[in-house]
């Protein structure tokens, strides 16, 4: 068995007198440990699956294409970063069409926003967020007004970050060697 740093470092920091701190301390780590070992994957996996948690729920039977680096189609605003393609039964892409009928989906992530895996990373609260609300559509959510919301329809500070990606920065950033670790 190979020790991660964080583990070896919470069996060493083990003190049996305090079982309580430490059994805390030790489960903060082991969820830490488990994290980095999620964040050196590629970052728009890690983001679909914290999507997949945010909402508790898979759009499409599970079958959801998430594509980073992808340019943009004619037509569409310069300053879109991400995008849903599906199939539905009013014709492609009808976020009217209930989203039980969707299918072939697909989430698009801009090239000239996050062009590679370490920009994906250092952006990565707006990166998260990004994937969370393009998740929301594939299940049927519109955009929504509401302050704070991930389907806002623009997003112009982090107050709509969900904490579940927050929770994911730092592991991130240290896992696309950004920071120094902690
Ligand atoms: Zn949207």
């Amino acid at each position: 068995m190979l020790l991660l740093p964080a583990a070896a470092e919470a069996q060493a920091g083990r003190t049996p007198q305090r079982n309580g701190t430490a059994a805390k301390a030790g489960h903060v780590r082991a969820r830490r440990a488990a994290m980095e070992k999620l964040a050196s994957r590629d970052p728009a996996r890690l983001a679909t699956t914290l999507a997949e948690r945010y909402w508790g729920t898979v759009p499409c039977g599970g079958q959801v294409s998430v594509q980073a680096d992808q340019p943009l189609a004619a037509g569409m605003d310069a300053t879109t970063d991400g995008w849903v393609t599906f199939e539905s039964s009013l014709g492609p892409n009808n976020l009217q069409a209930p989203a039980s009928s969707y299918t072939q989906c697909a989430i698009s992530l801009a090239r000239w926003q996050w062009p590679t895996q370490a920009e994906q990373a250092g952006d990565w609260n707006m990166f998260c967020l990004t994937v969370v609300h393009e998740m929301g559509h594939l299940l049927g959510h519109q955009h929504s007004l509401t302050p704070g919301s991930v389907m806002a329809p623009v997003f112009t500070d982090e107050a709509s970050v969900p904490p579940i990606c927050r929770e994911a920065r730092l592991p991130v950033e240290a896992s696309a060697g950004l920071t120094g670790g902690r």
